[in-house]
């Protein structure tokens, strides 16, 4: 079995919790950077249901685990967990990543996604984005782009719930009725429509033809969208590049030394 329910935590020194986790590529991607540097070091994936993080950090703090990512349903709750967090953390309101020894939490999801998008070729210079959803990984990317100087629309099927991100988000950020394309440079699939084999509807017709689509989701989860935009003349990436980012930057922050980045990448494709 490659994860553990978090009360049969095995010994480790990294871990992803989260429910469900069975799907979860983080053990892969860390054990193959361990290997790979030659670090004795061990990442295991434990399920942890939305209410038991307290218990299941506390667990892991007397197992002498070090770190921990966390994912669905536990962002939130991971930074309520925490004595102290990064700024990024604070505004986007939940966390990603923890340093156990020092009650420490960090969000490595908004400045991952910014590194996906350096390596598109979209680093320089801000433009206008459509952000689609309005849940934790939508809030990330709306803020790290906002922070970065991109005017930002945000849509999502719940008119109050983009409405409430874009309140929070301030000035650059409006929510809007309609996913429309038209006049984006950027567009951001954070629904997790793609894992009901759904698209969100956007309106492609006035999409610039070098407009840049990606979505959050990898692999075939990503692919619906992909494809709609690519029917459209677009082409666009999933969210694996993000992944190994903030995969990336959790690890440099735990070990202080650089991630085998392009050895992540290999170990989930
Ligand atoms: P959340 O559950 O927090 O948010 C999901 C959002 O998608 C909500 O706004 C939800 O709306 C919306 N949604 C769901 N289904 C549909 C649909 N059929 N049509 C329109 N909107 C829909 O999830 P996350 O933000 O954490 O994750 C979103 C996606 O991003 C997932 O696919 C996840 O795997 C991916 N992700 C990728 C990362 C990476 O590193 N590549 C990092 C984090 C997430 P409502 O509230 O109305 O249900």
């Amino acid at each position: 079995m490659s994860w553990f329910p978090w009360r049969e935590a095995p010994a480790a020194e990294y871990a992803v919790l989260g429910d469900p986790i069975a799907h979860s590529l983080s053990p892969a991607m860390h054990n193959a950077a361990y290997a790979a540097l030659e670090m004795p070091l061990r990442y295991t994936a434990l399920q942890v249901p939305a209410g038991e993080l307290d218990q299941a950090l506390a667990l892991c703090t007397r197992l002498g685990y070090r770190g921990v990512n966390v994912t669905l349903p536990l962002k939130e709750e991971a930074l309520r967990w925490a004595d102290s967090a990064s700024p990024i953390a604070m505004r986007v309101g939940a966390a990603n990543t923890l340093d156990l020894r020092r009650r420490h939490a960090d969000n490595t999801d908004a400045p991952g996604f910014m590194e996906a998008l350096r390596d598109l070729g979209l680093g320089g210079s801000p433009g206008a984005a459509l952000v689609l959803g309005a849940g934790g990984s939508a809030r990330a990317v709306v803020f790290a782009l906002a922070d970065a100087g991109w005017s930002v629309a945000v849509w999502a099927r719940r008119p109050e719930q983009s409405a409430t991100l874009a309140a929070a988000a301030g000035g650059a950020v409006q929510a809007v009725q309609e996913p429309n394309a038209d006049g984006a440079d950027l567009i951001v699939n954070a629904t997790s429509a793609g894992l009901a084999g759904d698209v969100p509807p956007v309106l492609w017709e006035g999409a610039r033809a070098k407009a840049c689509v990606m979505d959050l989701a990898y692999g075939l989860a990503a692919l619906p969208f992909l494809q709609a935009a690519r029917e459209c003349g677009l082409r666009g990436c999933d969210g694996a590049p993000m992944l190994v980012a903030q995969g990336a930057l959790a690890f440099e922050g735990w070990l202080g030394t650089g991630a085998p980045r392009g050895v992540m990448l290999t170990a989930i494709l």
